[in-house]
């Protein structure tokens, strides 16, 4: 039930950065979702809609952003993007990352040097990118 504690932790986080701000309630909150993150968004959605009920987040607007995964190479220093998995691998290769984000590193490999060792420097997790609050 990841998506229950993620959810908790986008709710809390909000409401944290409602008090320090002043503010009373929260209209908007804008979420970013890792591409390679696996979530299942209707649990999502349904966790965030149960939690956010009797706080002051209550009536927010939640908005939803996927960002694509930036990779770092290890060996080269070489940054790059992938817009979609899609477009790099089949089907089956791309549920497989989604299980196991290690696996990444056998399907894929540094453009500049051909090395699999690359850190994921974004598209991994959950978390907000901006909230708006009403004072
Ligand atoms: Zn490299």
């Amino acid at each position: 039930m990841h998506e229950w504690a993620l959810a908790e932790a986008v709710i809390k986080t909000a409401l944290e950065v409602m008090k320090k701000e002043g503010g009373k309630k929260v209209v908007e909150i804008n979420i970013v979702i890792g591409k390679l993150q696996t979530i299942d968004m209707d649990a999502f959605n349904f966790a965030l809609g149960e939690l956010i009920e009797g706080t002051p987040a209550e009536s927010a607007k939640i908005n939803f952003e996927y960002e694509n995964p930036v990779f770092k190479c290890i060996n080269c220093g070489y940054e790059w993007s992938i817009e979609s998995l899609d477009k790099l691998l089949g089907e089956d290769e791309i549920e497989a990352i989604h299980f196991v984000p290690e696996l990444s590193h056998i399907f894929i490999k540094c453009p500049n040097c051909n090395s699999p060792d690359f850190d994921v420097i974004k598209g991994r997790g959950v978390y907000i990118k901006s909230i708006k609050i009403q004072e």
